[in-house]
């Protein structure tokens, strides 16, 4: 009908990909990064339609009435906390689409050298993404242990199962061995893979995996748009293959750790010995915290998982409006790897209307704790514990907040929870802490009770 629209609309998306992709890297255009992103990608859908040779249609349409649907609806109803597993899933979706491509073509093209090379290395990717990701889902949503599953001789099986993906995948490129049955072991070898080398990475390395599988499947689409010539998918494919490397290596960076130990060195599957752990916690109650906040010539907030599980973001800003209504000036600490995925907090402040001002990253704002009056710390954990500094501790090296040099220092949290890395916080015992018990939400909302009456 339009013969060859397709070339100059791919042109088109991939611009708006790009443009996409840059407004993402700032929160204030994030929002209008992914309309444009999601709309180059509705565009190349519908676009791919005219492509020379396409058949199917109708169960095309149907396929992918379904998957959006179900898409749209649990995107709708997820909770933001439960947005790590989600992404898991949805990566692990795009692995296995790729992989199911690449089998489609080697199945169907007579061997073409290259390309069908590309096609093997996409379908070997895109298994192993899909399998891996399945297993980091069910870790993260707790379906399965999130502890590190190790056994003895776990990484020479993973090596042969590896070798036996790659053998495969070649014979899968010889005229003759080729053929459904090989290429069946050889995806079998894939998936494997993936399971296997998903089992030892516990739940709190778990983002960084799921950010590496999601740069797998960019490089699988890649390879498959190659082996197809289809240059949408080949710089679709590498902007989120590019783009997912870049994110683990922040996030490896962020917990100073190498994405080889990430990968292989069951982080978390040991009981960290409490060495340097003197004193008792104590506990203040919402009016004293008050009080101390009242007398307070400047608070730092340094915000964690727990204020996402808590949805306590709404009332933090109540809270900050408060006391700069009392003139007393207020900042927020960010870890880069506080909550469950990179900018989780600057998301939940931004959405309660937090302005960007007064968000410090954490080089910024380290060298302000010693002269900070207080600190509240709400549902942070790891991503403040001194013990990072400590050699041998589990999380040593990891870069922290240095709130346990402020004067006082007010933790929020529910109870005797650990946090992700299942390390328990040095800073709770320190003679400048004192704990505040109960939901971080409920807690802020006495505080700016008591604030309110002083
Ligand atoms: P943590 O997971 O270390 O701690 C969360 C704390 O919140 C717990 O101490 C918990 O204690 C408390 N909490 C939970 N629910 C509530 C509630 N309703 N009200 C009050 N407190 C609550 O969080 P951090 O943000 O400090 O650290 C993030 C962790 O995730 C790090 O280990 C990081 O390495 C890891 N990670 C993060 C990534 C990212 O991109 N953000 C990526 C990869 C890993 P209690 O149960 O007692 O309430």
């Amino acid at each position: 009908m339009f013969p060859d629209i397709y070339d100059p609309v791919y042109v088109v998306t991939i611009i708006f990909f790009i443009v996409g992709l840059h407004r993402m890297s700032h929160p204030r255009t994030a929002r209008s990064g992914i309309m444009w992103a999601g709309g180059a990608m509705a565009i190349a859908v519908l676009v791919t339609f005219f492509y020379p040779g396409m058949h199917n249609l109708t169960l095309i349409v149907v396929g992918i009435a379904i998957g959006g649907s179900i898409g749209w609806i649990a995107a709708k109803r997820v909770a933001m906390t439960d947005m790590p597993q989600m992404v898991a899933i949805y990566n692990g979706m795009g692995g296995g689409a790729a992989g199911a491509i690449a089998a489609v073509e080697l199945l169907t093209s007579a061997s073409n050298g290259a390309y069908s090379a590309l096609a093997v290395a996409g379908a070997a990717i895109g298994g192993i993404s899909i399998s891996g990701s399945v297993i980091a889902f069910l870790k993260l949503q707790g379906w399965m242990r999130q502890k590190p599953i190790t056994y003895p001789g776990q990484q020479p099986v993973n090596i042969i199962v590896l070798l036996a993906t790659i053998a495969f995948g070649v014979l899968v490129l010889f005229p003759g061995i080729a053929g459904f049955n090989t290429l069946l072991l050889f995806f079998i070898f894939a998936i494997g893979y993936g399971i296997l080398m998903t089992l030892p990475i516990g739940g709190a390395d778990m983002p960084v995996v799921i950010s590496l599988y999601n740069a797998l499947t960019g490089l699988a689409v890649a390879m498959d748009g190659f082996s197809l010539q289809n240059y949408a998918m080949v710089v679709a494919g590498t902007l989120v293959g590019a783009a997912g490397s870049l994110l683990t290596l922040l996030m490896a960076k962020a917990m100073n750790r190498s994405i080889g130990n990430v990968l292989f060195s069951a982080f978390g599957a040991k009981e960290e010995e409490n060495a340097n752990i003197t004193g008792s916690m104590k506990p203040v109650q919402p009016e004293d915290a008050a009080v101390m906040l009242a007398y307070a010539n400047s608070v730092i907030i340094a915000p964690g998982y727990g204020m996402a599980v808590a949805q306590a973001q709404q009332k933090v800003k109540e809270l900050v409006d408060l006391l700069e209504s009392k003139d007393i000036p207020v900042k927020f600490a960010i870890h880069p790897v506080a909550g469950r995925m990179p900018g989780h907090m600057n998301v939940l402040l931004a959405e309660a209307g937090v302005s960007y001002d007064h968000l410090f990253d954490r080089d910024e704002i380290n060298a302000d704790f010693p002269n900070t009056d207080v600190v509240l710390v709400i549902g942070a954990n790891d991503v403040v514990n001194p013990a990072a500094r400590r050699e041998g501790s589990a999380l040593a090296g990891m870069p922290i907040l240095d709130v346990d040099k402020a004067k006082n220092v007010i933790v929020f949290k529910r109870g005797q929870g650990r946090g992700f890395s299942g390390i328990e916080n040095e800073l709770f015992y320190a003679d400048n802490t004192k704990m505040l018990y109960g939901d971080a939400k409920d807690s802020v909302s006495k505080i700016i009770q008591e604030l309110k009456k002083l």
